[in-house]
């Protein structure tokens, strides 16, 4: 297991044959002041590791980076570590509404469920969503209708709740905070021992992959924000904000403030700055996560995989949940810079 400082980026080996490689983030946000992070630091490091190998043996069999992003999200929706599925973050009204998006680099299909409180895993549906629906987007009833149509595995609404959430959105009301994640004052109430305080952290979780045949794809879902209105939608189920995928560019999966995010179509303004701009990827990542997102005031991050497998994962908070690796080699995971 590493946790360099070093995981930021990475060259592919090899650009004269495909590598197939996988990417994973779990959520972007400020590195908590708890001294006593060490042991959850390595259960969030563990289970990134073992994410990413799962990802690298569906790509290392010949499974398309569509497989391998679908299986990656959904075991990080199983993780209560990380804000999605299990484990998600609550509205004001102490309710859960799930977001979900899909896409293949190939052809450009998409799928995204948004505002959904008893399917189990929103990345699962938005696939089905792509692949069976005429339409791009799904919310709410709506969603759960065609969740069940396509027997999906569906929940009571308290299968999302944890404690830990419940004591965050007791303190996001008594700071009044709307979208507390992005709120330095809640700094002094969170009595987490996480390694990124969950009070200041952007809990979506992603993952993108280059397969064997020069597909690329990515996947995001997420709880949202705590303390969100009922019925707010961020960018992670919007095609260009939160995902998006291109074999003729990059596949993309992005973690931070959604509002900017959507307003930056920041996914797809990466895919736009290789395409048009001729950047490369390191260019292209850093032109929008440090500078247009920063401009705007969104914290966060994103990880993303080029056409050529290039590997690049980075953040404008002080830590982001990550992970890559190439199939043949040893995952690479971090936290913090
Ligand atoms: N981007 C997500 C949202 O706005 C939050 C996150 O990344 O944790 O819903």
């Amino acid at each position: 297991m590493t946790d360099s400082s070093n995981v930021s980026n990475s060259e592919k080996p090899n650009l004269s044959a495909p590598v197939a490689v996988i990417a994973i983030h779990g959520g972007a946000g400020a590195i908590t002041r708890a001294a006593m992070s060490a042991e959850k630091e390595r259960l969030y490091l563990l289970a990134l590791e073992q994410i990413v190998s799962s990802g690298q043996a569906i790509l290392a069999a010949g499974g398309s980076a569509l497989d391998a992003v679908t299986e990656a999200v959904r075991l990080l929706e199983e993780c209560p570590l990380f804000n999605a599925g299990t484990g998600s973050v609550m509205t004001h009204l102490g309710t859960h509404e799930l977001d979900a998006c899909i896409m293949d680099g190939k052809t450009l299909d998409a799928g995204a469920v948004s505002c959904v409180s008893h399917i189990r895993n929103p990345i699962l549906t938005a696939r089905k969503v792509m692949e069976l629906s005429p339409h791009v987007l799904f919310t709410g009833e709506g969603a759960e209708i065609f969740a069940r149509e396509h027997q999906q595995e569906m929940v009571a609404a308290d299968y999302f709740y944890t404690q830990e959430r419940y004591d965050q959105l007791q303190r996001a009301k008594a700071s009044a905070g709307v979208m507390l994640d992005h709120d330095a004052a809640s700094l002094t109430a969170s009595k987490s021992d996480d390694p990124l305080d969950p009070d200041r952290k952007f809990g979506t979780v992603g993952a993108v992959a280059l397969d064997a045949f020069g597909n690329l794809a990515a996947a995001t879902s997420t709880g949202g924000m705590t303390n969100k209105q009922a019925g707010r939608v961020g960018d992670t189920p919007i095609i260009g904000a939160g995902c998006y995928a291109s074999n003729r560019t990059v596949a993309v999966s992005s973690t931070g403030t959604g509002e900017v995010f959507m307003r930056a179509v920041a996914a797809y303004d990466v895919a736009a700055l290789i395409d048009y701009a001729g950047m490369t990827l390191q260019q292209a990542a850093d032109k929008v996560v440090m500078e247009k997102l920063v401009a705007l005031d969104g914290q966060g991050g994103m990880i993303a995989i080029d056409r050529f497998g290039n590997v690049c994962l980075p953040f404008n908070s002080e830590g982001m949940y990550r992970g890559f690796g190439y199939v043949g080699q040893a995952p690479e995971v971090a936290i913090y810079r």
